[in-house]
């Protein structure tokens, strides 16, 4: 089998971007060679993995799981089962943090929920100034972060924690978090890979709010006076999130939109 009749195969059962990257990780090949010389031919070790790959993917698995890594603002993360496939618009959380934490240098910063840690390595990364800590509930999740961190050489504290269970009046200046917030039964939780991701780093289970209302009514006792809380949350929780945050104590409580133009981040500040 070439190259080019590997690629029109996949094609028939996958996304054709899905199925190019997945052979150029199978086979080590650029995009530039697949353009150039699709008659080279596939060794039968790379074309069998292409073809596991392509079954998988078609069976629903998210890319990021069989090929193990993806990509956030530039930077390859590891990504496994147990945590979340990194969403182009939590770039905006860390867009908005890094807003904040540039008037507050050198700040302390705890990442609520991190998961694989691509917004607390991000931010430890992009403001080398920040402390940065992180927390999961998730052993599994929290190993993946520890990996990210070290193989990006990010300073970034990784601590098992559920919320703010474990940080015993630590204080910081900035609160992040991209928590679950898709209400159990919406119908979104079936769509692509979805299913195959972490379904308690998803939802709460609930209506999609109890885990913010959780990260809002802690976060006072966590922040130090002036600090700011920035929370991820789906389109139609906007008015809501503002609303905890206004009941909570917060001042200046706003809701801004990702590239797609939905509701994404909401903050305040005490
Ligand atoms: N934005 C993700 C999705 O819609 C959900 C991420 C999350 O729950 N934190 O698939």
């Amino acid at each position: 089998m070439t190259l080019g009749e590997a690629l029109v195969a996949a094609r028939r059962k996958i996304d054709r971007l899905d199925a190019r990257l997945l052979l150029e990780c199978a086979s080590g090949c650029t995009h530039a060679d697949l353009l150039a010389r699709p008659e080279t031919p596939l060794a039968a070790p790379a074309a069998a993995q292409f073809l596991d790959w392509v079954e998988r993917r078609a069976n629903g698995e998210p890319l990021a799981y069989i090929v193990g890594e993806a990509a956030f603002r530039g930077r390859l993360f590891q990504v496994s089962p147990a945590v979340l496939v990194p969403r182009p618009e939590t770039e905006l959380l860390v867009d908005l943090a890094l807003a904040r934490l540039r008037t507050r240098e050198p700040a302390r910063v705890l990442d609520l929920g991190t998961g694989s840690g691509i917004v607390a390595v991000s931010l430890a990364l992009e403001c080398p100034t920040a402390e940065v800590l992180a927390v999961d509930l998730s052993p599994a999740a929290l190993a993946v972060a520890r990996n990210n961190a070290g193989r990006l050489g990010a300073a970034v504290r990784c601590v098992d924690s559920d919320w703010y269970a474990a940080l015993n009046g630590e204080r910081f200046d900035l609160i992040v978090a991209n928590p679950p917030y898709i209400a159990a039964g919406d119908p979104h939780l079936a769509g692509d890979g979805l299913p195959c991701e972490p379904q308690m780093a998803l939802t709460d289970g609930a209506d999609g709010l109890s885990c913010i209302r959780a990260i809002v009514a802690g976060a006072a006792a966590h922040l130090t006076g002036g600090g700011w809380l920035l929370f991820e949350h789906g389109y139609d929780q906007g008015a809501a999130s503002r609303n905890l945050l206004t009941a909570a104590g917060f001042q200046d409580a706003f809701t801004q939109p990702d590239l797609a133009g939905n509701d994404r981040v909401s903050g305040g500040h005490l």
